[in-house]
């Protein structure tokens, strides 16, 4: 017996529901790479991730995920030798570092925990503590997708200048760009990385980094770069090498139409819809967390993030058994727990393409399976997810 019949919510935070208009963009044949629309995709992309990142600086497209884009900031600003702060709160920074630890750079890493923010005064303090200024740049993720934390990105940019260090400031925004405020000019962060298939709602296959001033004074020197990340090569007159090859177009075509629809909502309207949407899934969490078998991940309210909601399952309880409920009989994709929290979480996203009955429905599923598993849940997490909802938007 299922009720699944019907259209599928993917509820995991990446990649993201695709937006029909999106896909429907991409259906077309293959053009040709050298003059015409394709270098209009391009320069609408590269301008729209500025009004995106709220920055004047430069933007490059690559075709990549996010990994790439994370290489790519890398590659482009550090040398051999160099080291790095690694700020952790989560499984994200701590790979970025470890890419970076492979390519040559020396990874220091201040230890965090999966249920907190990175706390700006241990920055400040540790930053303070490199009199020599070994230290080249520090890098972390706004939102850690597998902890659902957010981090105050402008406090520890307060925290650097406290300290009066001149570190590059580096910042991946692959789970927040689009879903909450990010400014990468009015925070001054040098470099930002993110990537097409989470806030920025199409495939997964495209990797963005914007590049302030002091970045690209860095990559001059940096001695990292390689010819398919390198951004002088990209900063080439032919259209090609703005990609080193051939334009990823089809991706290029649907990221398009999805930054017309960001626009079109208006980019405050589209961090508003998140932080509702990111609103109604606590008061739900809150609810089903009676029951005392789920319990927010992250402990602290203002460090629970708009994109993504991590859900501790305790009690002994099956995770892949309320996930394969929500799927089997709903259609409804809930993500797992990753890292640390493999088989021990739930992670339910709110992130880019997504309203009110998407998200809706993914909890109501939840709450069925909660139901028909008997996993001990508090009563109601639906309605105090709709009374959020109605209390919030007003007429
Ligand atoms: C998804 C994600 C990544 C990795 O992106 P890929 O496209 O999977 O390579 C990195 N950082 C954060 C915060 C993410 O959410």
């Amino acid at each position: 017996m299922t009720v699944r019949t019907g259209r599928d919510i993917l509820g995991i935070p990446g990649p993201t529901t695709i937006p029909d208009e999106v896909l429907g963009a991409m259906h077309r044949p293959a053009i040709q790479i050298y003059t015409g629309e394709l270098v209009d995709y391009t320069t609408y992309i590269q301008d729209g991730l500025r009004d995106i990142f709220r920055t004047k600086g430069r933007t490059y497209i690559y075709a990549a995920n996010g990994h790439g884009a994370w290489e790519a900031a890398v590659t482009n600003v550090l040398s051999r030798g160099d080291r790095v702060l690694v700020l952790e709160s989560g499984r994200f920074a701590h790979n970025w570092g470890e890419m970076a630890r492979t390519l040559g750079v020396e990874i220091e890493t201040l230890e965090g925990t999966w249920r907190d923010a990175v706390d700006p005064a241990a920055v400040e303090a540790r930053l303070k503590a490199d009199t020599g200024g070994r230290i080249k740049a520090v890098l972390v993720v706004q939102i850690d997708t597998a902890s659902g934390v957010v981090n105050d990105i402008p406090a520890i940019r307060a925290a650097i200048d406290a300290a009066g260090h001149d570190a590059l400031f580096m910042v991946d925004t692959i789970a927040s760009l689009a879903c909450m405020p990010f400014e990468m000019d009015e925070w001054r962060i040098d470099v930002s990385v993110a990537a097409s298939q989470k806030g920025l709602m199409t495939p997964p296959g495209l990797g963005f980094v914007a590049a302030g001033e002091r970045a690209i004074a860095a990559h001059r020197t940096a001695d990292l770069r390689t010819s398919y990340w390198d951004w002088t090569a990209r900063e080439g007159e032919l259209h090609y090498q703005k990609y080193c090859g051939t334009p990823p177009e089809h991706l290029l075509f649907g990221q398009r139409k999805a930054m017309e629809m960001i626009f079109e909502e208006g980019l405050e309207g589209v961090w508003n819809r998140h932080r509702l949407l990111a609103g109604a899934t606590h008061a739900a969490v809150e609810v089903w967390a009676e029951g005392g078998v789920f319990e927010f991940n992250v402990i602290a309210p203002e460090s629970r993030s708009q994109s993504i909601t991590a859900v501790l399952v305790g009690g002994g309880q099956d995770v892949a058994a309320l996930q394969r409920y929500c799927l089997e009989k709903c259609n409804v994709t809930v993500g797992g727990g990753i890292g640390d929290l493999k088989g021990k979480a739930l992670r339910i996203a709110h992130m880019g393409y997504a309203n009110a009955p998407m998200l809706l429905g993914m909890l109501s599923s939840i709450d069925m399976a909660l139901k028909a598993l008997k996993v001990p849940h508090g009563a109601g997490a639906t309605q105090a997810a709709v009374d959020y909802l109605g209390e919030n938007v007003s007429a």
